[in-house]
């Protein structure tokens, strides 16, 4: 097999060697004579792969004692729903709007109670985070919502609005243990598992205690954050196997140094590929510099009549998945914490030779 660099949005490329060590493991874990798959979610080997994911998590992301994780089914989607259903407590709740994501918060959100856009770009096709002194924060708010890593159009919270003691709820979904964070800063932080954490099927939500037992009646049992919380996620069958996946990932950052290792090469990778697309005028980037993600780069062909040669060459190059996502068009790179530097050094290398071919 030649050697192929997947940049997909999600679900997304995992470390090869977890892969490996699945496939090592998959049909007899840790000499049990059975797959994680074909596990009692209660028995002691998975409710040992849940306490090690828990901890390592834990230690990744260094949360307080006093916030709760959950490994929850539904995606981030599902969480836009049981976000108010959670929280809103007949409360308003305050949502800034910073790309496709954060707006579809909105939406879904909006059949829950009162929702105030306290700020938006949309009209700047969000190409950036407006300026927190703009923003119509409510005090009385019982949360204000932020996407901090706007996946389609690629535009990056890097500090946060002071909110007089409002909880911050935001979709890290797309940036979770990229770079790092000071979770006591927030009052819950949600993603799904399938962009920088493991497979689809998981959704986890980091919550403050003080947040929980807030929750509406209508609240299903299964998105009930205090009832999952007292019941180590397990008032129904979690997804067994994404979390076990997902720990392998935390035992491979973890070896790598942790979250601020990893945020150095992070870094350095989205360096290579920004510095290359504002060195020519060939290709462009619309995010403001403040606000450019290193995890998932947009970017434009000047020509877009070449964007079939374009995703066509780079296939033959094993640059998989390139394809802007559709609300955005053009290009994007998402270049999560698994993808090694090599996976950019090639693409700049393919984008060049495009360049000087055309
Ligand atoms: C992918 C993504 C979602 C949607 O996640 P699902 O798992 O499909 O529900 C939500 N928010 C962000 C920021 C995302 O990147």
């Amino acid at each position: 097999m030649t050697q192929i660099f997947n940049f997909s949005a999600g679900p997304a490329v995992l470390p090869k060697s977890v892969l490996e060590r699945a496939q090592a493991e998959m049909l007899d874990w840790h000499g049990s004579g059975m797959s994680v798959m074909e596990m009692s979610h209660r028995g002691k080997e998975f409710m040992s792969i849940l306490a090690k994911t828990e901890a390592d998590l834990r230690t990744l992301l260094n949360i307080p004692g006093n916030y709760k994780v959950l490994f929850l089914q539904g995606g981030a989607i599902a969480e836009n729903a049981m976000i108010p259903l959670n929280l809103l407590n007949g409360k308003v709740a305050d949502y800034a709007v910073t790309g496709g994501w954060s707006k579809r918060s909105v939406e879904d959100a909006s059949a829950y109670g009162t929702v105030n856009v306290v700020a938006s770009s949309e009209a700047d096709q969000y190409t950036h985070v407006p300026a927190f002194s703009s923003w119509k924060l409510d005090k009385n708010a019982a949360y204000l919502h932020i996407c901090t890593n706007e996946t389609m159009s690629g535009v990056e919270f890097v500090d946060l609005p002071s909110t007089n003691g409002v909880p911050i709820v935001a979709d890290m979904s797309s940036h979770i243990l990229s770079r790092q964070i000071d979770v006591s800063q927030y009052g819950v932080i949600y993603g799904g598992a399938q962009k920088n954490i493991g497979p689809a099927g998981l959704c986890i939500v980091i919550v403050r205690e003080d947040l929980l037992g807030k929750a509406s009646p209508l609240t299903p049992a299964v998105f009930n954050w205090k009832t999952q919380a007292e019941n180590q996620s397990m008032i129904n069958t979690p997804p067994t196997y994404s979390i076990y996946i997902a720990g392998l990932v935390f035992e491979w950052l973890l070896a790598k140094g942790g979250v601020a290792a990893i945020e150095q090469e992070n870094i350095a990778k989205a360096k290579l590929l920004y510095e290359y697309i504002d060195s020519t005028d060939f290709y462009v980037n619309h995010v403001a510099i403040k606000n450019r993600s290193r995890m998932n780069i947009p970017f434009f062909l000047h020509d877009e009549s070449l964007n079939d040669a374009f995703l066509k060459g780079a296939e033959v190059h094993g640059l998989l998945q390139l394809k802007g996502h559709r609300a955005v068009g053009g290009m994007r790179a998402s270049i999560y914490n698994a993808m090694p530097i090599e996976g950019v050094q090639a693409l700049v290398a393919y984008m060049k030779e495009f360049e000087s071919a055309h």
